[in-house]
């Protein structure tokens, strides 16, 4: 399907995971890529499996912290400058930090996940938004997650960043709205990715196999998420199919926070 016809899409933290799932599922159809991570190699990597199923794939990428502002400057007018536009941005990146309770939980620790989970976003839109306006239309999906809708436990800075995430959503999809430009949050639930490895492995050590059984139990659905399960829907929500879908939050969770 060539359901993308040429709009560009930039996606953040698109080296791994969600990010680079989405890229997947939107070149396959048509979108010129821009990928933004700050692992240059795993973003290299990316770049090669996408040529290798997409030859014909345009595929630009971007070494950039998305807690820097000036970062996010550059690879939105490095975005523009290459293709003129930008038509989807998935505002992606993300990390979920060690696992504490509240009064053991750093405020370093605090500070770091807030300033790339929730100020990343926020310059991410910021940045973004003023090109869209100016085209009249894009969409954005920002990667919240369930703990961004109920407590989850042991995570103050995710649980912050990510209702934060919400937050911003909506209020941006309410001013926005009006120029043509839609605004929605996925709240994804535990999905396999490296991030979610790396949690089981924090809760479990490296032989962590009953504990991630005893984790997915919880879920209706009794297994993980699959990466292109979340990919699948953010093409969706940026693909124009969606146009009338605003200031949402779309939980992508098998069910778990209507449980
Ligand atoms: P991942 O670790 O597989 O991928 C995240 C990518 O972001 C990595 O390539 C990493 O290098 C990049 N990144 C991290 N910090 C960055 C920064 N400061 N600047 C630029 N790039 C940076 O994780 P994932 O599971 O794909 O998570 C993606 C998003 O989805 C995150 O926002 C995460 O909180 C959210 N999420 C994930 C799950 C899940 O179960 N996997 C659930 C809910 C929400």
């Amino acid at each position: 399907s060539d359901r993308f016809g040429e709009k560009v899409v930039l996606i953040t933290g698109a080296a791994s995971g969600l990010g680079q799932a989405a890229a997947f599922k939107m070149v396959s159809e048509g979108a010129k890529l821009s990928l933004v991570d700050l692992n240059e190699e795993a973003l290299q990597e990316t770049k090669k499996v996408i040529q290798e199923q997409e030859p014909q794939a345009e595929v630009l990428l971007i070494i950039a912290d998305v807690a820097k502002e000036e970062n996010v400057k550059r690879y939105v007018g490095e975005t523009v400058q290459h293709y003129g536009r930008i038509d989807g941005f998935f505002n992606n990146a993300g990390i979920e930090g060690k696992q504490n309770l509240t009064e053991d939980y750093g405020t370093d620790e605090f500070n770091k996940v807030v300033g790339i989970n929730l100020d990343g976003i926020f310059y991410g839109m910021k940045y973004v938004l003023e090109v869209m306006k100016k085209q009249g239309a894009g969409a954005i999906v920002n990667t919240a997650s369930v703990g961004g809708i109920r407590g989850v436990g042991n995570q103050s800075g995710y649980a912050a960043s990510k209702h934060g995430v919400v937050g911003l959503t909506k209020n941006s999809g309410v001013e926005y709205g009006q120029f043509g430009i839609n605004i929605n949050a996925i709240a994804p639930g535990a999905i396999w990715t490296p991030m979610v490895e790396d949690s089981m492995k924090q809760m479990a050590g490296d032989d962590y196999g009953e504990a991630a059984k005893d984790f997915v139990s919880v879920n209706p659905m009794k297994r993980f998420g699959k990466p292109e399960e979340i990919g699948n829907v953010v093409a969706f929500l940026l693909s124009g199919e969606a146009g009338f879908i605003n200031a949402s939050v779309i939980p992508i969770d098998g069910g778990q926070s209507y449980k």
